[in-house]
C-alpha cells in the first residue's frame, strides 16, 4: 500500500503536477517536449518540410561523414533538462535524459554489437564541474547496450574553440582526437549530449575512419535547429557544444 502511495505522489519534475506512470514528468510536460521528429536523415538537423530527407547542407555536402541520430531537438524542457544536469548536479535530470534517449532513440538504425565512444570532456570544464557528464550518461548507456566503451584522448592542446570561425574548427578538428585502443573492425557509436555545428563529432571520427572501423554512426540526445546555436550559447554561457574540445 506504501508503495502504491509513493508511486500515486511522484510530482512531474519540471511542474510538480502528478508525473504519469513511470515518467518523471506529467503528461503535458512529456507532450512539449521537442521530438525531433522530422529530421535530415544525415545531419539529424530538424526539417519543417515533411517530404524532403536531407537538409539543404547535407544536399550539396554533408554535414558530417556519418549518420547522426537525435531524437529531440535542443531546446525547451530538453534543453533545461540538460542545463539542470551539467551545470547544477543534478542527478535527476540526467537520469530522465538517459531514460527518454532510450526511449525515443532509433536503436535499430544504430545496429548491434557496437563500441560506444563518448566525447571526452575538456579537462578544465570537467574540473570546473567536478564530473564529466557525457561519460556519466555514457557509462550507464553502455551497460543499458551492452556496448562497450571506447575512449579517446586529446592529442593536441587547441586554441580556444570559440574564438576560432567554423572553418578553421574542421580544418583543426582532425588532429585533436587519438583512440586508446585500435578501432579496426569496430562498429562505432560515438556519442554526446547535444549536436550543434557537428565540429566535434566530426573531429572524433577521424581516428576512427583511419582506424579502418567497419562503421561509425553518431547517437545524441538533442540535436540544435538551424539558427539555434545563437540561443544555445545564450543557454549555456562559456560552454557552448561543439567546440569544447
Ligand atoms: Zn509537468
Ligand atoms: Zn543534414
Amino acid at each position: 500500500m506504501s508503495v502504491f502511495l509513493n508511486w500515486c505522489n511522484i510530482r512531474c519534475v519540471r511542474c510538480q503536477c502528478s508525473a504519469m506512470k513511470g515518467q518523471s514528468l506529467c503528461r503535458m510536460c512529456y507532450d512539449a517536449l521537442p521530438f525531433n521528429r522530422h529530421a535530415c536523415s544525415q545531419c539529424a538537423l530538424p526539417l519543417s518540410e515533411l517530404g524532403t530527407e536531407y537538409c539543404g547542407q547535407c544536399l550539396v555536402k554533408a554535414v558530417t561523414p556519418f549518420c547522426v541520430t537525435a531524437p529531440f531537438e535542443y531546446g525547451g524542457d530538453l534543453a533545461w533538462l540538460i542545463t539542470r544536469f551539467k551545470y547544477h548536479h543534478d542527478f535527476r535530470a540526467g537520469r530522465i535524459l538517459l531514460q527518454l534517449l532510450l526511449e525515443h532513440a532509433s536503436f535499430h538504425s544504430l545496429g548491434v554489437k557496437n563500441r560506444l565512444l563518448p566525447v571526452p570532456s575538456h579537462p578544465t570544464r570537467q574540473r570546473a564541474r567536478g564530473f564529466d557528464p557525457v561519460a556519466w550518461l555514457a557509462n550507464k548507456l553502455s551497460r543499458k547496450m551492452g556496448w562497450p566503451l571506447l575512449r579517446a584522448i586529446k592529442s593536441h592542446s587547441a586554441p580556444a574553440q570559440r574564438t576560432l570561425t567554423r572553418h578553421q574548427r574542421l580544418q583543426l578538428s582532425s588532429r585533436v582526437f587519438t583512440l586508446d585502443e585500435p578501432a579496426v573492425g569496430q562498429n562505432i557509436v560515438i556519442f554526446d549530449d547535444v549536436m550543434t555545428t557537428g565540429a566535434t563529432l566530426t573531429a572524433l571520427s577521424t581516428p576512427c575512419f583511419q582506424e579502418t572501423a567497419t562503421s561509425v554512426k553518431a547517437l545524441v540526445i538533442a540535436r540544435t535547429p538551424k539558427g539555434g546555436e545563437f540561443d544555445n550559447m545564450q543557454a549555456n554561457p562559456g560552454s557552448p557544444h561543439d567546440t569544447s574540445f
